[in-house]
């Protein structure tokens, strides 16, 4: 197979240095919001910082994959003493948790590290983490030109799909594209 080098971006978060300010939740909300910056709501951020003062966690989670069922078995984690929920640290858009999905349509959000055009030097979230909670690198690996990454469009099209079937959908954009 053919093969290409591609950039792979990538954030190490650093959880101890989190003070939970959520500064990221609403730059990355702002920015995504249309017109951009138009409004800020954390329920539409793609990271989104798991927050329990009184236990002293604070870990920021990137919005992964959307996934149409829930996992059958879960894990619990203890670190330095501190116990974690069981999906604490799950990316993934899926129904049993209203995390990571647009809240009026419910359709599943996705971290895409800010693609812009012109590229960002770097992704909103780590420019605003003060903090230094959030470090971003970036990479170069080869890949089969195969490989195809599903953009914000594709991902709301099979989710629809999956909830309400090809037909419908395929219905439903009919109707809108008629003259
Ligand atoms: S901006 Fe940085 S310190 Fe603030 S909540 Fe986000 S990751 Fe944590
Ligand atoms: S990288 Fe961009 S899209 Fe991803 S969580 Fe951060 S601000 Fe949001």
């Amino acid at each position: 197979m053919a093969k290409a080098r591609k950039i792979v971006k990538s954030v190490t978060i650093v959880a101890d240095k989190c003070n939970g300010c959520r500064a990221c939740e609403v730059i990355c909300s702002a920015f995504h919001a249309a017109p951009r910056y138009s409004s800020n709501n954390p329920a539409r951020s793609r990271i989104r910082i798991v927050r329990e003062p009184l236990r002293d966690i604070y870990l920021p989670v990137y919005a992964g994959e959307y996934t149409q069922s829930e996992c059958t078995g879960r894990d619990k984690y203890i670190i330095d003493g501190k116990e974690y929920s069981e999906c604490d640290f799950c990316r993934a858009s899926c129904p049993s948790r209203d995390l990571f999905k647009e809240p009026d349509s419910g359709l599943p959000l996705k971290c895409d590290m800010c693609e812009d055009t012109p590229p960002l030097a770097k992704p909103k979230c780590v420019e605003w983490c003060l903090n230094d909670a959030l470090i971003y690198e970036e990479r170069e690996e080869e890949v089969d030109v195969e490989e195809v990454r599903l953009g914000d469009v594709e991902i709301g099209i099979e989710s629809l799909i999956d909830k309400y079937g090809l037909q419908q959908v395929l219905d439903t954009v009919a109707r809108r594209v008629k003259p």
